[in-house]
């Protein structure tokens, strides 16, 4: 399973904690698992990757976290086990405090989960934050080996990916967040250094994965809002990489759970459930004390059913088991105190000398404990205010074997989007979660049967396994994509090819585009003027009377001569509207009827109001409209709409294309193109050495002129006709200079 779909001898696992509590016994040692999403998940992997004997994972799994919990005078060999490598990541207190309490805790969770009011925003904090992630990467690193494959977790690492990158370029790297991703709204109220190293960080991994497709959606348009790189089917654009995003939804180890109902510890705990019950329906709820949890809004729905539903008063208990969590902290101290007494409130009002509605456990369970409520439960109550997936609910439905419980779930949890059979409710509406329980409570058997069902077939296909092989198998992939492109990168070899051709060849010609190519893009085209070492570097190959060199942009003729001025070279401005050889004259190439003009410029200037920061270029022979300056996905719908206004004209006038650039678009004459100009150009004379380099998709047109044998160069990690790629502006200067 491992060994032929997934290339990777060793898996390292980087995540705030380790996988086990260590306490001290008489005898050295004892390990206790830690509860949570990740480390059930891992621990199923791990068992399952032990016992596969076609895995050829003979390594153990290696697993990097903080180790606050193992005593620093304990020797490793103490803390070894048959399974995992344990390295632990040492943070002095206060790092950790500011770290992980600060930055993870105090900003990252309550801003991911919606509770903006709830963030502490403090630089230290960030600081912190980058100094704990460095030192989990010093960790990885010195401990990687060819063939590792890294799997980074979590919202307390969202730097490690890209620390890692550019330490170990080639490692396999995935990154998966165990939260939701918010949308760009809430993300943007982190400062935008924050929340750049923030998107850059997790850019480092090959594959990003998140539970639902919502979270990855949330990430690219963050992504695209944060860097401006561009995205196509979930594909992210960076300067120098492809990078994927998708949604993984955690599976649960669905046998491990259906299988547990039958042992005899569980059937025991459920005997004695079912009889303290006395015949009472039996409501569930188990969750880690947070706000995320929706705790207090759950009991005051459960009071709504009382208050609606007397006919259950005496025949139904809810039991809400909370499982202690950062209790140390006063917010979560008053959060306790206020279930505790919401919950002394409702017994208060209904209880009867036989009856008490709410039973609170304010405990963690034991395995065997916790799949027995799963089982003898009635109806499970799970109604968090946000939840990244919540693996309670699908537990639960694992451990219905005889099928008669009812699932309640908030539409604000992950799981949502995958357990559609379950009472899907909004955890504020107390009414509707108190109908909810009602219509659970009274369901038939048979569409309790065909409801859990379907789930349970669901969960035994996408477990822990298949979510962890699939998104194995998925970076794997995006790696081999990244390999096919970059195989166009220009590299040492390619460019001393590219030297020896060149010094070969008597009659060379050189077709260079301006922007995104001599200079870098800039938010205002005016800003964009040409760095006086590139125009040197222009001014010498240019002088070389074997060369010829061509200035072939979009831009107009009197920006390009004022950037080239005596530089003796051709200019080609306006996508070949004019052309200008050295010392002389500028030509028109193209006699066009433009009376079209004053009907697309009314149509553009519309769009202008309707679409803040985009403005109207006007050219000699062209109108474009440039959209850089403005929330890309908001330009893009507007461009489809001005597509459809303009099309109507098109139609009517055979000889107006629309060129789309990099976030401009343009409408003109379709008689010339870079193609037509390049070909016009080279005429029929034998260039011995063509290079023809360009950034934008109007750059298609100019590589499409060119001969096989040219030097076609895309500025940019992207896909092109063109024969390379170089990843950025700077890096083709670097090629143009090792030519001459
Ligand atoms: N769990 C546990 N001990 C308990 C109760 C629950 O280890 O006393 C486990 C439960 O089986 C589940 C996890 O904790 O696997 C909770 O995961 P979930 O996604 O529901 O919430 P999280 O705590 O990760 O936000």
């Amino acid at each position: 399973m491992y060994s032929k779909e997934h290339p990777f001898r060793r898996l390292v696992i980087a995540s705030y904690r380790l996988p086990f509590k260590f306490t001290r016994t008489t005898s050295g040692f004892k390990a206790v698992q830690n509860s949570g999403g990740l480390v059930s998940a891992v621990l199923s992997l791990s068992e399952r990757m032990r016992s596969d004997q076609e895995a050829g994972m003979t390594e153990k799994i290696v697993w990097t976290g903080i180790a606050d919990n193992i005593p620093v005078d304990v020797a490793p060999a103490e803390w070894e086990n048959d399974r995992f490598d344990l390295e632990p990541v040492r943070l002095n207190r206060k790092l950790n405090d500011q770290f992980y309490g600060g930055f993870s805790n105090d900003l990252i969770w309550p801003l991911f989960h919606y509770f903006s009011t709830y963030c502490i925003f403090n630089p230290a904090y960030f600081e912190a934050y980058r100094e704990a992630n460095a030192l989990f990467c010093e960790q990885i690193v010195s401990r990687y080996r060819p063939g590792d494959y890294i799997w980074v977790h979590d919202y307390h690492l969202m730097l490690l990916p890209q620390m890692i990158r550019e330490r170990i370029p080639e490692a396999p790297i995935g990154f998966f967040l165990h939260i939701p991703f918010p949308s760009f709204e809430v993300f943007r109220l982190l400062p935008r250094i924050w929340r750049e190293a923030i998107v850059q960080g997790m850019l480092g991994a090959d594959l990003v994965g998140f539970h639902t497709h919502d979270y990855t959606q949330h990430f690219i348009k963050c992504v695209k809002r944060a860097t401006g790189f561009e995205c196509h089917q979930n594909v992210l654009f960076t300067a120098d990489r492809i990078v994927k995003a998708d949604a993984f939804p955690i599976g649960i180890d669905y046998h491990k759970f259906h299988d547990a109902t039958s042992l005899h510890e569980v059937v025991a705990a459920r005997a004695k459930i079912v009889h303290a019950l006395g015949g009472q329906k039996l409501v569930f709820s188990v969750d880690r004390l947070d706000y995320t949890k929706g705790l207090l809004l759950r009991l005051q729905g459960f009071e709504a059913f009382l208050e609606e539903h007397a006919e259950w008063h005496t025949r139904v208990t809810f039991n809400m088991v909370v499982v202690p969590s950062r209790a140390n902290i006063e917010k979560y101290k008053k959060m306790k105190k206020e279930i505790e007494s919401t919950v002394g409130r409702i017994n208060g009002k209904y209880s009867t000398l036989s009856w008490r509605p709410v039973i609170y456990q304010y405990k963690s369970l034991p395995f065997a404990e916790l799949v027995a409520l799963y089982n003898a439960s009635d109806v499970a109550l799970i109604t968090p205010l946000r939840d990244g997936m919540n693996l309670v609910a699908k537990e639960y439905v694992a451990c219905q074997t005889e099928q008669k419980g009812v699932l309640i779930l908030s539409e604000m949890a992950g799981a949502a989007a995958e357990m559609n059979e379950a009472l899907i409710i909004n955890p504020a509406d107390h009414h509707e979660v108190a109908c909810a329980i009602a219509t659970a409570l009274e369901m038939s058997p048979v569409e309790k049967e065909a409801r859990i069902l379907r789930m349970q077939e669901r969960l035994a296909h996408c477990n822990v396994f298949t979510w962890a092989s699939g998104f194995f198998s998925q970076t794997y992939e995006i790696i081999g994509r990244q390999k096919q492109l970059s195989v166009r990168l220009v590299n040492r070899e390619i460019t001393s090819r590219m030297v020896q051709s060149y010094q070969a060849a008597s009659h060379r010609i050189l077709f260079l585009d301006y922007d995104g190519t001599l200079v870098s893009l800039v938010r205002r085209p005016e800003l964009a003027t040409i760095q006086k070492n590139t125009l040197d570097l222009i001014r010498r190959l240019s002088a070389d009377p074997c060369n010829r060199v061509v200035i072939i942009s979009g831009r107009d003729k009197d920006f390009l001569q004022q950037q080239f001025q005596d530089a003796p070279v051709t200019l080609v401005a306006e996508h070949g509207y004019f052309v200008k050889h050295p010392d002389k004259d500028w030509i028109r190439t193209v006699r066009a009827d433009e009376s079209w003009k004053e009907s697309v410029r009314q149509i553009l200037a519309e769009y202008v109001n309707r679409c803040a920061g985009t403005f109207i270029e006007e050219k000699s022979g062209s109108l474009a409209w440039h959209y850089r300056n403005t929330e890309l996905d908001f330009a893009q719908l507007r461009l489809h709409e001005l597509q459809d206004d303009l099309s109507e004209l098109i139609r009517h006038n055979s000889d107006l294309e629309i060129l789309e650039g990099h976030k401009v678009v343009e409408i003109k004459s379709r008689r010339y193109n870079k193609r037509v100009a390049a070909a016009t150009l080279m005429g029929n004379r034998n260039f011995d050495f063509v290079l023809a380099a360009g950034d934008d998709k109007t750059d298609e047109f100019l590589f499409q002129a060119m001969p096989a044998e040219a030097f076609t160069i895309r500025v940019g990690f992207c896909p092109s006709v063109a024969r390379f790629n170089v990843p950025n502006p700077a890096m083709l200067l670097k090629l143009l200079r090792s030519l001459n």
